[in-house]
């Protein structure tokens, strides 16, 4: 077989990373040098991590411009209770299901009474407390691997999470602290400060959780900001080790939203800020894309993803319930017919399945759940022998 010439590529710059996302600099060049950085590390092989939602709480006490997930008390806005968490664990496990990812809108207990009398009758002094105790409650009733979405979490909170949560997630969004200003989208929103946000995650670090990170594209930010946002990821990936997957999101639009009539970014767009990602972050990085946010969501193939994130075949999609995940049959069809083998993984992903990731009380289950390679088993198989 004759190798296809490798065309030299320069090395990542944050002047030139900006002028590709805006559009300055030929795109087809910069896929075509994303496409051979994933293929170099992740080969042709692309994950995604059969999953449940749980909502556990849609309180919070920001005020995002373009979330639908967060909601008042009376409107929407509610705690799972520790039963209802555990059915829908339940159902996912019977279903195949190997994570339960748990969200929760950011410290409610701060901003709502109905929030603080809800953890007191619970015996919780803050939401982190309850879902550290609703991990532990569907670790030991199921088969399932808690991924908690805990919003900003302090050392002790990371701490207290960590026997019961094999990984944990919270995206940047944005590194610029512009988007809090008035008239912006995370105005009156302290857990949007992006300092605090990667101080979050640097707390997560240290204490060897592995991470999922990821940026918000489309929701006022400049090209600058968005370059500079994933400079910050790449340099958090490299100084701690522990980032394990880089989300790139598109904002999409809601009807009753601040933003329900903001311009969405277009799949091109995106599919170059893919191809960006890619070449800051390198081929080790495991870089995602949602595939129910975008129709023709093979495009980003094309630009360096290996992952498209958590798909329930159960729960809707709880942060865009209107956009709903594609049946794992068409997932497999589609990601096949662009020439990729569609693998299910955990939510701790292959190259973290090491016990200094692990929490003792998970890491035998979760290596038991792995197969050689360190993707998940199917309901069949034997695990990796440990
Ligand atoms: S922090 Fe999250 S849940 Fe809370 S308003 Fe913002 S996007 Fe919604």
């Amino acid at each position: 077989m004759i190798a296809s010439p490798v065309v030299a590529f320069p090395a990542p710059d944050p002047v030139l990373a900006v002028e590709f996302l805006r559009g300055e600099r030929e795109t087809a060049p910069l896929c075509a040098a994303a496409r051979r950085l994933r293929d170099e590390g992740k080969g042709r092989v692309v994950t995604y991590s059969p999953k449940v939602f749980l909502p556990l709480t849609t309180l919070c006490r920001d005020r995002c411009a373009y979330c639908t997930f967060a909601a008042p008390p009376g409107a929407g806005g509610r705690y799972l209770e520790p039963e209802e968490a555990l059915a829908i664990a339940r159902a996912g496990a019977a279903a195949a299901c190997t994570e339960a990812l748990i969200t929760s809108g950011d410290r409610p207990e701060d901003r709502w009474p109905e929030a603080r009398a809800f953890l007191a009758r619970h015996g919780c002094a803050s939401t982190v407390e309850y879902t550290a105790r609703v991990a532990r409650a569907v670790v030991e009733a199921t088969t399932l691997f808690p991924h908690a979405n805990p919003g900003v979490v302090s050392a002790a909170e990371v701490a207290a999470l960590r026997p019961w949560c094999a990984s944990m997630g919270l995206m940047l969004e944005n590194a610029s602290p512009r988007l809090m200003e008035r008239g912006m989208p995370h105005h009156g929103c302290p857990d949007k400060d992006p300092a605090r946000r990667l101080a979050a995650l640097r707390a997560m670090a240290a204490q060897r959780v592995p991470v999922t990170t990821g940026v918000l594209v489309g929701i006022g930010e400049t090209p600058e900001e968005l370059a500079d946002s994933l400079f910050s990821l790449a340099s958090l990936a490299a100084a701690t080790g522990a980032v394990q997957e880089v989300i790139v999101q598109n904002f999409r639009a809601k009807p009753g939203t601040p933003m329900g009539g903001a311009a969405e970014p277009t799949p091109q767009y995106l599919a170059r800020v893919v191809a960006v990602a890619r070449w800051v972050l390198g081929p080790e990085m495991n870089l995602q894309v949602p595939p129910n946010l975008t129709e023709r969501f093979e495009v980003y193939l094309e630009a360096g993803v290996n992952d498209w994130g958590g798909v329930s075949p159960l729960t809707p999609d709880w942060v865009n319930p209107e956009a709903p995940w594609p049946h794992l049959d068409e997932l497999r069809h589609r990601t096949e017919a662009a020439g990729f083998r569609l693998v299910p993984r955990l939510p701790v992903y292959p190259e973290f399945l090491r016990a200094e990731w692990l929490d003792p009380a998970l890491s035998r289950r979760l290596r038991a759940s792995a197969d050689e390679q360190g993707y998940a088993l199917g309901p069949q198989q034997g695990g990796m022998g440990l």
